[in-house]
């Protein structure tokens, strides 16, 4: 590196870097990439001509302009490269193919049961990988990146699941070695609730600094944005609200192994179990979401129950972590306006008024593609991120 020339070079010198500004549209033209990074026209012609060659960026002539010679237009090449984005539920898997806008181009979803094991669920992926692109007219090799939400908790940087509650047979299995081993691509893991908080976040409200996003289905989490970026702790687990003690749950067990936990007495699992014991047919939240959209009174008080439960540990985190919006999503989030109703109530009681006062709470715009998007995201992002950029540019 030449670091002692003395030349004040602008933030955004790099083929990354450049890429990055073609993507976020400050830059459309060569003449605004020298402008906004002071390079010369040159060293931007160099830089946008590997990108170029790279497959990352199209140029094209302004048909809208009139007279004279057109301005060429730059923008990020997104026909063939795509990236996939996977949600692997406790009882389903729903695959999206994206372009690297995160633009869905196909979608596909199957009832599948995660504790059927790594091997099953990923070899499912693959195979449908393969028809989603022949149904698209992609080759194999347009696919960039794999991003993957899994139920359970994940160590971010092996992308290996650890001890995870729900997912028998997943407990330090390789995920991203299965398709590493197979193709030329990077595979990223995260846990489920994490990819949501990341989709619902570039995709519906991507000016939001602090957002909570909070997961009721099966279980109950939360992933965390601090500043625009996902806050994942020092071990890939913070958020994990539905193993906080709550009064109301006694003594009552958790697949977690401790007792007394949130997610034992209000996830939709233990709505479900509630109204079986009242003679109600019910196994899943999705059944809890049936009965109430039927109108029955039993689930429908259940669920606003639940809803006062889990704002008595939002309204902690509200104090904690000061957030601008907390998003709702997962199944029970089908019944927000009743979940919601007992959210608010706690936590406009118990949460200090300035941290309430200009607090969302409200259902997630991106609903059931939160954690495809989200999955799609973090695969993008890996790899246009500028330092991987540059490593591939230079590799070649
Ligand atoms: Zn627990």
């Amino acid at each position: 590196m030449n670091a002692a020339s003395g030349a004040q070079r602008p933030a955004g010198g790099s083929p990354g870097e450049v890429l990055a500004l073609i993507r976020d549209r400050p830059a459309t033209t060569r003449a605004d990439l020298a402008r906004l990074t002071g390079l010369a026209r040159s060293t931007v012609s160099q830089r946008v001509d590997a990108l170029i060659e790279h497959g990352l960026v199209s140029e094209t002539a302004d048909r809208e302009s009139t007279g004279g010679r057109p301005p060429h237009r730059l923008r990020l090449r997104t026909e063939d490269n795509v990236v996939l984005g996977v949600d692997v539920g406790a009882t389903h898997c729903r695959i999206a193919l994206t372009d690297i806008e995160g633009t869905i181009v196909e979608v596909r979803e199957d009832q599948l049961l995660v504790s059927k094991g790594p091997e099953a669920v990923l070899s499912h992926v693959d195979r449908r990988m393969h028809e989603m692109l022949t149904a698209t007219n992609k080759p194999l090799t347009a696919v960039k990146a794999i991003g993957i939400g899994v139920p359970g908790p994940v160590e971010f940087d092996t992308g290996r699941a650890v001890r995870p509650p729900i997912m028998r047979g997943w407990d330090d299995y390789p995920i991203p070695e299965f398709f590493t081993k197979r193709y030329d691509l990077d595979v990223l893991v995260d846990n489920d609730v994490n990819v949501m908080a990341l989709g619902e976040h570039r995709i519906a409200r991507p000016d939001v600094r602090y957002l909570l996003f909070v997961k009721v289905g099966t279980g109950i989490g939360c992933g965390i944005i601090t500043e625009r970026q996902l806050h994942r702790g020092a071990q890939g687990c913070a958020g994990d609200i539905g193993h906080i003690r709550v009064p109301a749950a006694h003594d009552q067990p958790c697949h977690c192994g401790n007792r007394g936990c949130l997610e034992g007495i209000a996830s939709g699992e233990a709505m479900a179990r509630r109204l079986s014991e009242l003679g109600h047919e019910a196994s899943s939240g999705r059944d809890v979401v049936e009965l109430v959209a039927a109108g029955n009174m039993h689930a429908l008080q259940l669920v606003r129950e639940s809803g006062r439960l889990i704002g008595e540990v939002i309204a902690g985190a509200v104090n904690l972590f000061n957030p601008q919006t907390i998003v709702f999503g997962g199944v029970l989030a089908r019944v927000s306006e009743h979940l919601l109703a007992g959210v608010r109530e706690v936590v406009h009681q118990r949460s200090l008024a300035l941290a309430a006062r200009s607090l969302e709470i409200v259902p997630a715009r991106t609903a059931q593609d939160a954690a495809v998007l989200g999955a799609g995201i973090l695969a993008i992002e890996h790899y246009l991120e500028s330092h991987n950029v540059n490593l591939r540019l230079t590799a070649t």
